[in-house]
């Protein structure tokens, strides 16, 4: 296990508190629906681009009422089919639990829960980062469950406090960079990316992207408020060129020498190491010597208006369980969320790393704060 969870020194903790008006909450339905709107990211898991069965107010994909409820669990999931079909095909063949799986990006699958309300099919949420599963808690979409299961394999700081939602696998956001031009010893932090050595040299992905919202949260609670607009300022002033769709052509534009340095999740990055052997980027964990490199969660809460929350929560459990998230760990290029379980050998190659020690609901609390802090220092 790669993951060292150490304490991080928090010592410029600010007394930040997002307090949402329902101005505020307004807005940030709105901000979160331009987010989920953005550019799909080429076949990854949060833009799983085709709706696999009926639109809102048509007929839900497998009535339950025509099937043993207890016998189908329906997902709404944002993550890419392809990667989360094997282990669900294994769970169906362990348990006979049959799946249905209905796949479109998060902010649609959240507006269709809301459309559907008590009438939806839907037993689990299954999306990525805590920004988007703690917007769908607040919007009332998840029901809290309470799982010694989920206690035991799942450390309390991937989960939600109030069992509303819980991480699933983990993700980390670092720097990435040309080693043609760039030095590791020449990189620290992600605050470093705003010095203006940097200038016409870094490449960054959207703001509107959920990842860099929760990445900034983060920021704003180890750094504070104000010395993380000078941040994203500083990044701003760097940019090589506009800001990216996705982390994959990001990590591409450093390899083709638009750019030297750039921020992306740690699996876009596996999964071309995969598809291009010796593609010319290398990984470099942010904060080492600071608060630790950023780590978010995919992750699953059981929907509020479910017929078979029982059902949910066993194969939430069940994906949490050595075997789920061996498969978690060897096919996407993701880290087990469950301490003790061997990561894949692309994974071991880049070495442990310190992570952040910041409870992953936090990003959700700061998110809209986030959001209107980028917008003010000038990131698209
Ligand atoms: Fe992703």
């Amino acid at each position: 296990m790669s993951l060292n969870a150490v304490a991080a020194p928090l010592s410029f903790t600010s007394p930040i508190k997002a307090t949402l008006s329902v101005a505020v909450f307004s807005l940030m339905l709105g901000l979160v629906g331009c987010n989920k709107a953005e550019t799909p990211e080429q076949g990854t898991e949060t833009d799983a681009t085709a709706d696999t069965t009926a639109a809102v107010g048509e007929a839900a994909p497998d009535s339950k009422a025509t099937t043993g409820s207890d016998q189908v669990v329906t997902i709404y999931s944002s993550r890419n089919e392809q990667l989360i079909k094997p282990l669900l095909d294994k769970y169906t063949e362990e348990t006979g639990v049959k799946i249905e799986l209905v796949t479109d990006k998060t902010g649609p699958l959240m507006a269709r829960l809301e459309a559907e309300g008590k009438n939806t099919p839907a037993d689990m949420l299954l999306t990525v980062d805590a920004g988007n599963l703690w917007q769908a808690a607040e919007q009332g979409l998840l029901q809290p469950v309470a799982s010694t299961v989920l206690d035991t394999n799942v450390p309390a700081k991937y989960r939600d406090p109030k069992g509303m939602w819980t991480g699933l696998s983990l993700r980390a956001r670092t720097i990435f960079y040309d080693p043609s031009k760039v030095d590791a010893a020449q990189l620290s932090t992600y605050a470093d990316l705003a010095d203006p050595k940097w200038k016409g040299k870094l490449c960054l992905r959207s703001s509107k992207a959920v990842y860099n919202q929760s990445l900034v949260a983060s920021m704003m609670e180890n750094l504070g408020v104000e010395k993380t607009e000078q941040v994203v300022r500083g990044w701003v002033a760097n940019l090589a060129t506009d800001t990216f769709s996705d982390d994959t052509s990001m990590l591409e534009a450093i390899a083709a020498g638009q750019c030297e340095v750039g921020i992306a999740n740690s699996y876009y990055y596996g999964r071309l190491l995969d598809e291009k052997p010796g593609f010319p980027v290398k990984i470099f964990w942010a904060n080492q010597d600071t608060t630790g490199t950023h780590v978010n969660i995919s992750g699953a809460g059981v929907i509020a208006n479910s017929d078979n929350p029982d059902g949910a929560l066993k194969l939430m459990e069940w994906l949490s369980s050595d075997e789920a998230q061996g498969i978690y760990a060897s096919s996407d290029k993701e880290y087990p969320v469950k301490e003790g379980i061997d990561e894949s050998e692309m994974l071991r190659s880049w070495g442990p790393f310190k992570q952040d020690s910041i409870s992953v609901q936090k990003f959700g609390a700061l998110q809209t704060q986030a959001i209107q802090m980028m917008d003010k220092a000038g990131y698209k």
